[in-house]
């Protein structure tokens, strides 16, 4: 295998390059380009998806990799908008992954990126660690700083990456971990695995707590190991392949014995992550079977719920929602009648749609921390269109979107309260009325 390559040498190596045949798919239409969220902000063709797709021809071609060419590649949020556009079915979605990790085994980063990177790598995949930060973003939220921060102003002039991070961290509140075994409430329809998520645990720790209800009152025995790790998610839609397999044959390893019938995902992004656990493991001898059988069982927690039907009964909501796809829910898994049927099926709740419903907040995953001015625009877009709805809550499936949105919703003084799915659901099973939705976050 070659080594880092900096100008010089052809850009991609032989161990899986993004194919021919795909790119070769792409007729050039650009019906894809009104959808792709960096050629709407920039106009620019290699900032669209055949832009970038042509890049990548030129790669395979042999020509060098080089640092413009990286950087078309690094603003691509991975939204997979395109790959709902195109209608030759371009898999932007496998050449785009397998071009990642291209980039980031042979493209020197800078020491400023290596560091960012290094930071963000070193933290968000690891829960533990991550709760290790609730206690000073507690204190830092409670005393008041994080207002005069805000309001000064500074942060985001010294340092606008941190300043993302600073706007995005929700409010925290203590909610008990739930335990290894959550029974089924009245007679068992199925046996669940539950990812419980790095950000998802750290900071949305409620969204999982309703998620465990929900699904036991809906026939659901509930298995939590807790020495379950992070999925990958993260780093294989970074191009870090090695790591994400890594936390791949973990998840695999502790899930694979328990009996489950399904492993069930809240979040948008890992669990299109985990449903190609069988491509990412697909070399390796040992796990490829294994993750094969394992991705056949992973379902998003609308698509299992909406497939087992309802049994438990569902109380008024007074409620106007709005629904926002989540980019790797819509776009990457094609979910999005399930939950909305499943929100229209709760008494008194009147669903709104989302203008723009194709394009990004542009929270997805960490490119808003590595981009942050333009992150801001396409959460301002966002927010705006969530707002003039009319809406009093907003509900996705993603805690990234969820932070992404609120942070934007802020900045623009509007006001609109947030919640999961599961937690919409949860509220109406436990007969909780709407404000135990408009007062949580
Ligand atoms: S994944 Fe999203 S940002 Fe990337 S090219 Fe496709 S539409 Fe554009
Ligand atoms: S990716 Fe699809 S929609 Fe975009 S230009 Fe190519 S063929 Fe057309």
């Amino acid at each position: 295998m070659l080594g880092p390559v900096a100008g010089g040498g052809p850009a991609f190596d032989d161990d899986h390059p993004p194919a021919k045949e795909l790119i070769a798919d792409c007729v050039h239409c650009g019906f894809c380009l009104p959808t792709c969220p960096t050629y709407v902000l920039w106009g620019a063709e290699a900032d669209s998806p055949r832009g970038r797709i042509h890049l990548m021809n030129q790669g395979v071609n042999g020509e060098p990799l080089t640092d413009s060419m990286v950087e078309h590649y690094d603003t691509c949020l991975g939204c997979m908008s395109c790959v709902t556009a195109c209608p030759s079915g371009v898999k932007y979605d496998r050449l785009i992954e397998d071009t990642r990790a291209q980039v980031e085994r042979r493209h020197p980063r800078t020491p400023k990126e290596k560091a960012l990177r290094g930071a963000i790598f070193a933290l968000f995949p690891y829960p533990r660690r991550l709760r290790l930060l609730r206690g000073p973003l507690r204190a830092y939220q409670a005393t008041g700083l994080q207002r005069l921060i805000t309001r000064s102003g500074l942060l985001e002039r010294l340092a606008p990456t941190l300043a993302t991070l600073d706007s995005l961290a929700p409010r925290l509140r203590t909610v008990p971990r739930p335990p290894q075994r959550v029974p089924a409430r009245g007679p068992r329809r199925a046996v669940v695995g539950m990812l419980t998520g790095c950000v998802q645990s750290a900071f949305f720790p409620d969204v999982n707590s309703a998620t465990v209800r929900v699904l036991a009152a809906e026939g659901c025995d509930v298995l939590i190991p807790p020495s379950q790790g992070c999925c990958g998610a993260l780093s294989v839609h970074n191009g870090r392949k090695a790591e994400a397999q890594r936390f791949a044959r973990k998840l695999i390893d502790t899930f694979e014995q328990t009996g489950m019938d399904y492993f069930v995902v809240n979040a948008a992004g890992c669990g299109s992550s985990l449903k190609e656990y069988d491509t990412l493991l697909a070399d390796d001898p040992a796990y490829a079977s294994r993750a094969a059988a394992f991705t056949a069982k992973v379902r998003d927690l609308a698509e299992l719920l909406h497939t087992l039907g309802p049994v438990a009964e569902r109380h008024p909501l007074d409620l106007t929602v709005a629904y926002h796809d989540a980019c790797h829910l819509a776009h990457a898994q094609g979910i999005r009648t399930q939950p909305r049927s499943l929100l229209r099926d709760i008494p008194g709740l009147t669903l709104r749609e989302i203008a723009d419903p194709e394009l990004c907040c542009g929270s997805a995953g960490i490119w808003n921390v590595l981009n942050p001015e333009p992150a801001a625009e396409l959460g301002a877009r966002k927010a705006a269109n969530v707002l003039s709805t009319g809406a009093s809550l907003l509900v996705t499936a993603n805690p990234g979107c969820l932070m992404q949105i609120a942070a934007a919703a802020q900045r623009q003084g509007g006001r609109i309260a947030l919640a999961h799915t599961a937690q919409v659901l949860d509220a109406a099973i436990r007969n909780l009325g709407p404000e135990a939705l408009l007062n949580a976050r």
